[in-house]
């Protein structure tokens, strides 16, 4: 039997909540464990520009800023697992938290939960089939892919007007599909892309199928939400921008979340009701969901995760023991 370390705190997930929760954590001397997922950085890897980071008067690329937000954590001593968490399990008594990336078992005194969302679906026909032959969550990574092609977007918020401002460089024709004739994009995004000639707008409609031909995306069936007609529409590209799910699939059950899916907290905290246990950034956040709030409530995870672990006594008791070292040989 191996000897299982305890860590202090562990954070899943590498978004702006992760890496800050980190950096507080480590130059708290906690030496904190971030188990940061093989796709590191959280969605902001898959965005361009970001221009609404305090601090960057010039803006800054998504993946650059992620890179930074890394090594800042690094630097003062957090630790990465760059492997993704397979199951968590926390203790309800606050004892020993667990979290697994495949057969290599952690345990921890404290647990910041940051695993962010991820791009919801649209759950039609064909879209399963053909993500990745020309159905796409992401223009950022594969806009490139689609030279010249006519290609459609999903969604009338920013980010589809942002991810439609991109792929505008590439392709032909973008098309954007919205269900409704006002869009929830703010202004200074929906002038943008209203001053995009190869931009063209298609409300209210939405996509009931894809279809494909030799494998990939040929054609998108659209539904006029308001006269139920139907058109189609040739593309070889189409890109899914309709907001966010939380990752939350690892501790539902184990803490409280709500009917969407986010982790519920108390108050303005990040506690989650579970002694050590917090959740901070995107996965508990359906309001905002700024780069900038996610940071902000990752420091609040560190500092909540550190009041507690001031606070509660150490050593462990020995039936907790026990039960880790068990862990070790399971
Ligand atoms: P969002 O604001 O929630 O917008 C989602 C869009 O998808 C809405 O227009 C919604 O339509 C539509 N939609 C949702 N489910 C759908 C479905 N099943 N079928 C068809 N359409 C569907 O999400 P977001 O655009 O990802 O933005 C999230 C947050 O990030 C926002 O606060 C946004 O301001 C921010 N953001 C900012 C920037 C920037 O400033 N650079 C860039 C990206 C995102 P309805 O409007 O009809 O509900």
């Amino acid at each position: 039997m191996t000897e299982q370390r305890i860590e202090n705190v562990i954070i899943v997930g590498s978004g702006p909540a992760g890496y800050t929760a980190a950096l507080y954590t480590a130059r708290a001397n906690l030496e904190p464990l971030v188990i940061e997922g093989f796709a590191w950085g959280g969605l902001l890897q898959q965005t361009t520009d970001v221009e609404n980071y305090p601090g960057f008067p010039d803006g800054i690329m998504g993946p650059e800023m992620m890179q930074h937000f890394r090594t800042q954590a690094e630097r003062f001593g957090a630790r990465l697992e760059t492997d993704d968490a397979t199951r968590i399990e926390v203790s309800r008594e606050g004892g020993l938290h667990k979290v697994w990336t495949g057969d290599q078992l952690y345990v921890t005194r404290a647990l910041i939960l940051a695993m962010g969302a991820q791009h919801r679906k649209l759950d039609v026909p064909g879209e399963a089939e053909l993500a990745g032959r020309g159905v796409s969550y992401c223009a950022t990574c594969d806009a490139a892919f689609f030279r010249q092609a006519p290609t459609l977007i999903v969604g009338g918020g920013d980010s589809a007007m942002e991810e439609a401002m991109f792929l505008s460089k590439f392709a032909a024709k973008v098309a954007i599909v919205h269900r409704r004739d006002d869009f929830r994009a703010s202004r200074i995004m929906l002038e943008r892309a209203r001053a995009i000639p190869n931009i063209e707008w298609l409300t209210p409609y939405v996509v009931e199928e894809f279809s494909g031909e030799n494998g990939s995306l040929s054609v998108a069936r659209l539904r006029n939400t308001a006269d139920g007609s139907s058109r189609e529409l040739e593309v070889t590209g189409a890109f899914i921008a309709i907001g966010h799910e939380p990752q939350s699939q690892l501790v539902v059950g184990q803490v409280e979340t709500d009917a969407a899916g986010y982790v519920v907290t108390k108050g303005r905290s990040t506690l989650t009701g579970i002694p050590g246990v917090f959740a901070a950034g995107d996965l508990v956040d359906h309001t905002y969901r700024q780069a900038v709030t996610a940071a902000g409530s990752g420091c609040q995870g560190a500092l909540d995760a550190e009041w507690y672990l001031r606070d509660t006594p150490f050593p462990l008791s020995e039936a907790e023991i026990a039960e880790a070292a068990a862990g070790a040989s399971a």
